[in-house]
């Protein structure tokens, strides 16, 4: 992991929201901040304030909604009293909507250059915004960058910037439009400016941020726009944010799916627990993958596991759902609460202790259970997080877990899982 790059800082937010801070010096660098996008109307007040509620329990600490309409701009003044995390306007051609959501009291605005690119349009947002300490987001995007009417001209000029990448033109369109709309702002002294430039593909994601990243010292607000589907754009959008973040480049992100907010939140956190720029909440599960030694139904067991920690659990248990007892304990001894699986029954282990040994169809509550009591415990002071060097003394791998040597003789259990990893 590269250390995170040096930017100024932005802050978002008042008292009733908490400030959120984005980027800054090292001495006094926020956490990335996660964000989203609401998929309601604006204008459906109890709709929007219900979903950003949501997002915002789930662990987002700015949601973004988007005021096309002037119904939009509107509801905002009743949406901000009802919601407690910091609200951004998204804000594509119209300049007036701006200036309604900056009345509004929102606590951030994010301009498209791509779409809002009148000088005296632009100067009057940020000198509202200015008025009110507003930060603005200039954000680009791949799909409004080109212009349309002189595309053919534009792509034969900056053709030979970047030459040999295959999408040079499209770096230098983006990088020039952020120059020219900079240049606004500096021309204001209005430096209270977080840039985004968003494409749908994940390697020119991260070669535009690298070379944004050299160019201007405002933190970066990154994402990788139209990913699709979770199923994919999970991978698209990891691969470009995780390779930026580990580079030290970024400051907040969106995962961005062709889904419900909630799963871009969750994922965005779980991206910066395993790069270790978030102090993990609830639970972390390990398991295992396919392997042909797993003694349970195990997929489903984990799946159940998942969803159950989810809600019950809100200090960072590691826990451990192993297949069989060939490399189980091993991989559990990290764990805090762990199983690990042999025909049909499962050994459950707190902190390197055998707790219980159970029958298949009772494991899923077993483990529950005594991870609601290790969190419990945790709470009182009365045992430590991940903190007790543990070592799992398996049981007898046959024997203890019910299979027996006799099905081993008569190839009902396969003698190799006994010695082989
Ligand atoms: S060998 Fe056992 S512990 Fe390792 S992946 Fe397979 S089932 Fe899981």
């Amino acid at each position: 992991m590269t250390p995170r790059r040096k930017t100024r800082q932005i802050r978002l937010g008042n008292d009733r929201t908490g400030i959120v801070r984005i980027g800054g010096p090292p001495e006094n660098q926020a956490q990335v901040a996660v964000q989203t996008m609401t998929a309601g109307y604006t204008y459906d007040v109890d709709g929007c304030v219900a979903e950003i509620n949501k997002l915002a329990a789930a662990g987002a600490d700015i949601v973004r909604v988007a005021v096309p309409e002037r119904k939009d701009t509107e509801a905002l003044v009743e949406i901000l009293k009802q919601t407690s995390v910091p609200i951004v306007a998204d804000v594509h051609f119209h300049y007036k909507r701006a200036l309604e959501a900056v009345e509004a009291g929102v606590h951030k605005i994010r301009l498209n250059p791509g779409n809002i690119s009148d000088r005296d349009q632009v100067n009057s947002v940020i000198d509202a915004c200015k008025e009110r300490n507003i930060p603005i987001r200039v954000g680009v995007n791949e799909g409004s960058i080109i212009e349309r009417k002189d595309k053919q001209k534009r792509l034969a000029e900056l053709g030979k910037y970047f030459a040999g990448h295959k999408s040079g033109h499209l770096l230098a369109l983006m990088i020039a439009k952020l120059e020219e709309y900079m240049d606004i702002f500096e021309a204001k002294n209005f430096e209270d400016v977080c840039i985004s430039a968003k494409s749908m593909d994940p390697s020119l994601t991260i070669d535009i941020y690298t070379e944004i990243s050299k160019r201007f010292d405002y933190p970066l607000h990154l994402g990788v726009t139209h990913a699709g589907p979770k199923e994919t754009g999970c991978i698209r959008s990891v691969v470009a944010l995780g390779t930026l973040l580990a580079n030290g480049i970024g400051d907040t992100i969106r995962i961005s799916y062709a889904s419900d907010p909630i799963y871009e939140v969750e994922d965005a956190l779980e991206m910066l627990y395993c790069l270790g720029l978030r102090d993990r909440i609830g639970a972390e599960l390990i398991a295992c993958p396919t392997c042909g030694r797993i003694q349970v139904d195990l997929f489903t067991l984990v799946q159940e596991v998942r969803k159950k920690l989810k809600d019950d659990i809100q200090v960072p248990v590691k826990v451990a759902v192993m297949g069989c007892v060939v490399n189980g304990p091993g991989e559990a001894e990290g764990a805090d609460v762990a199983v690990f699986a042999g025909d049909r029954r499962g050994i459950i282990y707190v902190q390197g202790e055998r707790v219980a040994n159970v029958p298949e169809d009772e494991i899923l509550e077993r483990l529950l259970h005594e991870c609601r009591e290790f969190q419990a415990k945790v709470r009182r002071g009365e045992a430590k997080l991940g903190q007790k060097k543990v070592e799992i003394i398996p049981p007898d791998p046959i024997g203890e877990l019910g299979s027996g040597f006799e099905k081993i003789k008569t190839h009902k259990v396969e003698a190799l899982t006994l010695g082989q990893t």
